[in-house]
């Protein structure tokens, strides 16, 4: 008996320095499940290339896109804006395929509330809880991304993004980066056998 299910939309939110990162690179390897690159007009990292960690746009086009509806959801983050792109998402879920997005705690609060049925059964979402406000001070500085001022914004915003965690489905307390990936997978696994969700062919 194979049953048929429609996709899960796992939806990973982390303060900025959390563990985030290294957690979606050890997961995107394994690839069952299609992971759904942001708009943004922040500015590409050292090393970022437009198309794979974001689409690189510029104000105005983001604007544009808000206007017409491309979003299923956008937020301004760290004084920029990021956007998911409302078909990247639903196609696959749809088409029965799973889909990981990485939000903040507005975007992911927006398709909480998202009207559309079909998403609220779909969804399960995930905060990934830093170990501590020292240890994402240690992360930040060490990966040396952002100017003194940005740190510093980024990091009074986890405090109010770190008071979000019971909105969640899960938390999952970070630690090493390989203890993190197993609890992500646990979720990953036991969510998709949820029975709600699935189908046997004849039914
Ligand atoms: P970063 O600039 O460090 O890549 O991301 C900053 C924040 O923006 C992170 O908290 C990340 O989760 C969030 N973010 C990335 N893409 C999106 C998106 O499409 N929508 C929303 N609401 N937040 C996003």
């Amino acid at each position: 008996m194979k049953p048929t299910r429609r996709g899960v939309l796992f939806v990973i939110s982390a303060p900025s320095g959390g563990g985030k990162s290294t957690l979606l690179n050890l997961l995107k390897p394994t690839r069952d499940f299609v992971y759904s690159i942001s708009c943004t007009t922040r500015p590409p990292r050292p090393g970022e290339e437009n198309g794979r960690e974001y689409y690189f746009v510029s104000p105005e086009e983001f604007e544009h896109r808000v206007q017409v509806g491309d979003f299923l959801e956008h937020a301004r983050v760290h004084n920029h804006r990021y956007g998911t792109l409302r078909e990247t998402v639903m196609q696959n879920l749809d088409a029965g395929d799973d889909v990981l997005i990485d939000v903040d705690v507005q975007g992911a609060a927006a398709i909480r509330h998202n009207a559309g049925g079909e998403i609220q059964q779909s969804l399960v979402d995930v905060f990934l809880m830093p170990a501590s406000l020292q240890e994402l001070r240690r992360r930040l500085l060490k990966r040396g991304t952002e100017n003194s001022e940005q740190l510093e914004l980024r990091l009074r915003n986890a405090v109010a993004e770190m008071a979000e965690w019971p909105s969640y489905r899960y938390v999952v307390l970070s630690g090493e980066p390989d203890e993190d990936l197993v609890n992500f997978r646990a979720i990953m696994t036991a969510e998709r056998m949820r029975s709600h969700r699935l189908k046997f062919s004849g039914e």
